[in-house]
């Protein structure tokens, strides 16, 4: 080898080592290292994180403390945007999509466009853990459930129900659907906060010795085309972990998480040295830089939607961003709180 080509390789190889060995000797023997669990979420994770914290303090795996957490959300009617009281699909059906991931083993399951079901996350972490495979959609993921005993059940509530009435009768003035104040009933009003509507539960949990695992639950956009699936169910882009680095996930306008491959992204920022937060603002930056077409634009040529990314590492540091101001949960030894996101821009999109 050449002198010139050989130093070259020596350089490379001493670049790549520093990546290669990285996180794990780099967490491990962190200045950060933390005694107690800790758990980050969406902001409607608040009971979410204390659950999961209390959960690993008693000796839970953080995967399973993820989804003790977001049960809580999946049957709660009246969250709007996960498990029992979801807003449906555009005919009324809802369908959840879910996955879970476990740092210590590598291994991940997932369900998508599952119906009846109001706890999808538990169905992902028996996909995980008894087969062979990460992602079973539909009419399969609903068979997979009922045979390991899931309850079925209606799982449009009369406030869920209602939206979705209301929606197809406000879709267009030209069918032959009547909203109500058509009719002098009421006005748009009550309507308003289901418009555009989307929300999901996301939760990292890293336990005391640095074990991480993490959840995304969801019903999926409002009124989305039937079969459609978002980020939450794909490990990778709504959820990851690594256990030699941490958690990342996100909630938000899932197809541009999807294709900004979110999760994934934001736990290897942290794996190249990012801080949670500063992964996280780069996940954003990355959805910016990636949305291109006018109509996701608005007037000043900023995304028209939220996306909003969460990170936890295996030395117990967390935090998240959006694109646009909000909040978010977290709960260590100081207990739940909300927290303000870090944001990209400062005001609403317009
Ligand atoms: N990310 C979810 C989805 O696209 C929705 C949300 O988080 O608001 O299905």
């Amino acid at each position: 080898m050449a002198d010139f080509s050989r130093r070259r390789f020596l350089q490379s190889a001493a670049a790549a080592g520093a990546f290669a060995a990285p996180a794990a000797a780099r967490f491990a023997a962190g200045a950060h290292r933390r005694r107690s669990p800790v758990a980050i979420a969406s902001a409607n994770g608040l009971q979410a994180v204390e659950l999961a914290v209390r959960r690993m303090t008693e000796g839970w795996r953080p995967v399973d403390a993820a989804v003790a957490g977001v049960e809580l959300v999946e049957n709660d009617p009246d969250d709007d945007s996960v498990g029992l009281g979801g807003l449906p699909n555009e005919e009324g059906v809802v369908e959840l999509d879910a996955c879970v991931m476990d740092g210590p083993s590598g291994l991940g399951g997932a369900v998508a466009a599952l119906q009846n079901v109001k706890n999808p996350a538990q169905v992902a972490l028996k996909v995980m853990r008894h087969t062979d495979h990460v992602l079973l959609v539909g009419e399969g993921a609903l068979r997979f459930a009922r045979a390991y005993g899931f309850p079925e059940e209606n799982l449009l509530t009369e406030r869920s129900r209602r939206a979705w009435l209301e929606w197809r009768e406000r879709r267009s003035a030209r069918d032959k659907w009547i909203a109500p104040d058509e009719n002098g009933e009421h006005g748009k009003e009550w309507f308003q906060q289901f418009k555009g509507k989307t929300g999901t539960i996301h939760l990292g949990a890293v336990a005391a010795n640095g074990d991480v695992g993490s959840c995304t639950t969801t019903s999926g956009l409002a009124f989305k085309i039937p079969g459609r699936v978002g980020d939450s169910p794909l490990l990778g882009a709504g959820n990851y972990c690594d256990n030699d680095v941490g958690t990342g996930g996100s909630t938000g306008r899932g197809e541009a998480c999807i294709l900004a491959s979110g999760g994934a992204f934001v736990v290897q920022q942290m794996e190249l040295g990012k801080s949670p937060t500063d992964a996280c603002l780069e996940a954003c930056r990355r959805v910016v830089r990636l949305t291109k077409v006018k109509r996701l634009l608005d007037a000043k040529g900023r995304p028209d939607f939220q996306v909003q990314f969460y990170a936890a590492s295996r030395d117990g540091r967390t935090g998240a961003a959006g694109l646009y101001a909000g909040k978010y949960a977290v709960c260590d030894e100081q207990g739940a709180r909300h927290v303000d996101l870090a944001a990209l821009y400062d005001e609403a999109p317009r």
